[in-house]
């Protein structure tokens, strides 16, 4: 273990070794670990391939009049973008420079990009792609236990459980060596798609709930009703531990199993079953992912889970809970530190006066002088060039033009800017757009600390050397401030001393990392936080009290709505994406390893046989897809497991065949999470069976901007 690092892809964090013989290319093989088991999936043992890609981009580029990239030195790139934002910043003022952050940044990026964005731009404009990941359950999460940690217990508790509710979760495809903690206990899979992991839970004698998408949150409350009327409610816990059942009950109690079934297509009898089966079983667990999370209603949505699981007497006992399986790398450490548009480090509030004081006590700076809160991240891009928006964007491991919704529209912003700056490794969609592109280190090629789903510390080792021309992102944040003035001791490159200030500036928060070490990590110590000393960690939260004033979980009194958009004639269908085994987020390292690519090269829509007959698709055909914001190509897959009235494309494809082409920007009110998982579309034949994949290239040059 002592030399292992870890898979630079999900929220797993799987444990690896990356070696690479002399003349030979890097390779990863597992390591073991207590999440992964020694398992790794597709992604994680092809992850070496993209390290000596002659794909990467090792010097940085700058945009000429031609409308070309052509290779600069560090000092004339970095020089270059200090002066254009400092031009931008003098004439429009300091929100006129946003940055875009990214939940696989470790958590020193993180923590070193919002202070940059707060301390050496003066700028409010700052958020990151994990606002369309998780910020539905950290909201939720926050309101109803006081605090956000993705999984309050570590996984390996899972594997002690009877039965476990997966809603929006498909790990079996997504982070298959999760599964290892889900064979024995009876699953629960709630999805509007037959999964792979509704396939499992099928085999092993659990159940599969398919609501029709956008209507999750009836199904909860049809849960909490049956778990009522069946007399299954923990009365004792509740009283004991809980405020509010009354205040939710009020919604829920109009939701009998019948009703819930006219809404959601769920069989009244199944929806009586699963509430018995969670109630009956002496560990028990619900779980959340993307897929209840992703709606314009999805903070409500995941509170009516929490809602259920607390009737249940679930959270903050030993062997049972509630939890939300974050999806990116970095997704938990990635939402503490500061990248967030409200937030300082820690899990801070920006508009707390004492989270000010303290934070900008540890910057050196007058806490006057930090911004307020900025936009979110869809309304931060949407803003981009227009009356009153950024005029300049500096982009750290996010590709917005194929993960945003509405990307369309996300592209069109992005041309309107004076300046675009992306630091990457490859030239993904969004790097190909910009004027300046800097060539960034690997995962294997850096140091750093990663908070993974559950909550715990990993240590990120540099088992390789990058190539030569390339800088880490710490290098770059770091260089970009000592030209914009700032003193260079302020913005350290060594990711030990960041580590060390971010200790210091989260002590005290939500998420403290003041005891976190690299010893400590080094030493093979399990750390969880919140480490408030030396010798803190914390596996499971919520087992005395919860984290608010009077240590009891609140219910919210949350009531179903229907989706933001409603089909019609002209879109009679409903869209829903998401991911597959062999892709990652936006695709742009997974479409880039040969082995991914061949198994999935191209965008697909699964669709019902009798659907595909009535918009006149075969299996193979190629379908378009179109929405009221746009279209997307895919291959036709007929699938006898679809719902009639849904289509699924995964989200991992640019250009012609990108799902977000089609997907809805609507903002859940309180964590501002877009509708990724609902949209209304139709279908058009758009080829024969054998026409050539739209597989999409990158754009290769665009218009210069500004
Ligand atoms: Fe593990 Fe996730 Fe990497 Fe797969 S992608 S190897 S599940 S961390």
């Amino acid at each position: 273990m002592s030399r292992a690092t870890h898979c630079p892809y999900c929220a797993l964090q799987c444990a690896m070794f990356v070696e690479a013989a002399p003349g030979q290319a890097p390779a990863a093989r597992p390591a073991p670990f207590p999440t992964n088991r020694g398992g790794l999936c597709r992604k994680g043992w092809t992850s070496a391939e993209l390290l000596a890609s002659p794909q990467r981009l090792t010097a940085p580029l700058l945009r000429t009049r031609r409308g070309d990239f052509t290779e600069v030195d560090w000092d004339t790139a970095l020089d270059h973008v200090a002066q254009r934002l400092t031009a931008l910043r003098e004439r429009h003022g300091p929100d006129a420079v946003a940055v875009f952050g990214s939940g696989g940044l470790t958590n020193e990026k993180s923590y070193l990009l919002g202070k940059f964005a707060r301390v050496a731009l003066g700028t409010s404009q700052i958020d990151y792609n994990g606002r369309f990941c998780m910020s539905s359950a950290a909201a939720a999460g926050n309101r109803a236990f006081g605090l956000d940690r993705g999984l309050p217990f570590p996984l390996p508790d899972l594997a002690g459980a009877e039965v476990v509710l997966l809603a929006g979760a498909n790990p079996a495809e997504t982070m298959p060596p999760m599964m290892r903690h889900l064979a024995a206990p009876r699953l629960i899979v709630v999805d509007p798609r037959r999964t792979a992991t509704a396939e499992q839970a099928l085999k092993n004698g659990g159940m599969h709930l398919a609501p029709r998408p956008g209507t999750d949150l009836a199904l909860a409350l049809g849960l909490l009703h049956a778990v009522r009327a069946q007399g299954l409610v923990d009365t004792e816990y509740v009283a004991a531990r809980t405020t509010g059942f009354e205040d939710a009950w009020r919604h829920a109690a109009a939701w009998w199993p019948e009703q819930t079934e006219q809404v959601t297509g769920v069989p009244a009898e199944h929806i009586r079953a699963a509430a018995r089966a969670l109630a009956a079983a002496s560990g028990a667990y619900v779980l959340t992912g993307r897929g209840t999370e992703q709606h314009a209603k999805g903070t409500d949505t995941v509170s009516a889970w929490i809602n259920l699981a607390l009737a249940l007497g679930l959270p903050g006992r030993e062997g049972s809970g509630y939890g939300c399986i974050t999806g990116q790398g970095n997704g938990q450490g990635g939402r503490e530190h500061g990248q967030k548009a409200d937030q300082l480090p820690g899990y801070r509030r920006i508009d707390d006066p004492a989270a000010r004081a303290h934070v900008a006590g540890v910057w050196g700076v007058d806490p006057a002088t930090l911004p307020g809160p900025g936009r979110s991240a869809f309304e931060l891009l949407d803003a981009l060039g227009g009356p009153g928006g950024p005029r300049a964007l500096l982009v750290f491991g996010s590709n917005p033009v194929v993960s945003a919704p509405d990307a369309q529209r996300v592209r069109n912003r992005l041309a309107g800017l004076d300046l675009l700056v992306t630091a990457d490794f490859v030239l993904s969609e969004t790097a190909a757009l910009g004027d300046v592109v800097l060539p960034v280190a690997q995962w294997a090629e850096e140091e750093g600390t990663m908070t993974n789903l559950e909550g715990r510390l990993l240590r990120r080792r540099a088992l390789l050397a990058p190539p030569p021309g390339v800088r880490t992102d710490l290098e770059v944040i770091s260089g970009l401030a000592r030209r914009l003035g700032q003193p260079a001791e302020r913005f350290p490159a060594d990711p030990a001393r960041v580590l060390a200030e971010l200790g210091a500036a989260s002590a005290g928060g939500a998420a403290d990392y003041s005891g976190v070490s690299l010893e400590r990590l080094e030493a093979g110590e399990e750390v969880f936080w919140p480490v408030p000393d030396a010798h803190a960690t914390t596996p499971r939260l919520f087992l005395d009290s919860f984290a608010h004033p009077d240590g009891r979980a609140r219910f919210a009194p949350v009531g179903h709505r229907p989706p933001a958009e409603a089909v019609d004639a002209e879109y009679p269908l409903l869209a829903t994406t998401g991911r597959v085994m062999g892709h990652y987020q936006s695709g742009a390292q997974t479409r880039r390893i040969r082995e991914l690519a061949g198994a999935q090269p191209e965008a697909f829509v699964e669709v019902h046989p009798d659907t595909g007959a009535r918009s006149g698709l075969a299996e193979g055909a190629l379908a378009r897809v179109v929405s009221r914001r746009g279209a997307a190509l895919a291959r036709v897959r007929l699938t006898e497991h679809a719902r009639p009235d849904t289509v699924f494309l995964p989200f991992h494809f640019a250009g012609e065949q990108a799902a977000n082409n089609l997907t809805n920007p609507a903002l859940d009110p309180t964590s501002r999470m877009p509708e990724f998982k609902v949209s209304a579309v139709r279908l058009e034949p758009a080829g024969p069976p054998d026409a050539p994949g739209a597989a999409a290239e990158p754009a290769r040059a665009a218009p210069p901007h500004g």
